[in-house]
């Protein structure tokens, strides 16, 4: 067994037998980590918030070599992220946020630029609109996996310079007029909202937030990432659905 002591953002964590805790946290060297916390309630609620969903702490783990659940030790809270957890509405995103983050990743899959996503996303939801915030962590993160769709030129006849296009969910890629037959349900992109969409692929996430566009352009591309994760993800994520959940009943209040 060796030692690890790493910073990490905790994603999911799991009731186990009385007093324990399963949980899955991040960190930016070794990726998506899981282990058991023992003895977490008989310890007081100290111990315990270092274990809470969003908690950015540095985390002292005995790595297991035959499994892949390791043992935590001890947590020194960094962030407890408590303006987040201050509203629904940002309990939901980051509840999102770390779902997404955990479906999309292997265990022991070092990714640093995704850590560093979770804690600037943590940073911002309590001041940015969240609905737009959500859409750039899918693009950043979708990018960071390699699935990012397709936006250079036509995917079938590489036509090029392309300006506005079709948007294949099922491809993940772009087509032109001439190839949009190849998937029939492909949505028309009109030149403003695929250039918002190739800059929020490109630019660095600060850089996309300090940025202005129409409010039906970022919607289209909302619409448009909600459809290629759940068509990628061949589901529709619990926080996702809760999400829709509850803007419903934000907007009646
Ligand atoms: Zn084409």
């Amino acid at each position: 067994m060796s030692i690890h002591k790493t910073e990490a953002i905790v994603l999911k964590v799991i009731p186990f037998r009385s007093s324990s805790l399963i949980v899955t946290f991040f960190t930016p060297t070794l990726g998506k980590i899981r282990g058991v916390v023992k003895g977490v309630h008989r310890e007081g609620e100290i111990r315990q918030a270092g274990f809470e969903l969003f908690t950015h702490a540095e985390y002292v783990f005995y790595e297991k070599k035959r499994s892949d659940l390791h043992l935590i030790s001890d947590a020194s809270i960094l962030d407890s992220h408590s303006a987040i957890r201050n509203r629904l509405e940002g309990i939901a995103y980051a509840s999102y946020f770390c779902e997404l983050t955990d479906e999309l990743t292997e265990i022991h899959d070092p990714h640093p630029e995704i850590f560093d996503l979770l804690k600037t996303s943590f940073r911002f939801l309590p001041v940015i609109l969240s609905s737009r915030l959500a859409v750039l962590f899918e693009i950043k993160l979708v990018r960071e996996m390699g699935w990012l769709p397709y936006l250079d030129s036509c995917l079938a006849c590489n036509a090029k310079p392309i300006e506005q296009g079709f948007f294949s969910i099922r491809l993940g890629a772009l087509l032109c007029e001439k190839c949009r037959s190849k998937d029939p349900n492909a949505q028309p992109l009109k030149a403003a909202t695929l250039a918002v969409l190739r800059a929020y692929t490109h630019d660095d996430l600060e850089l996309c937030l300090r940025a202005s566009h129409a409010a039906v352009i970022e919607h289209q591309i909302q619409i448009l990432m909600a459809a290629f994760l759940n068509y990628r993800l061949g589901k529709t994520l619990k926080s996702k659905k809760f999400l829709g959940s509850i803007k419903s009943a934000l907007k009646n209040f």
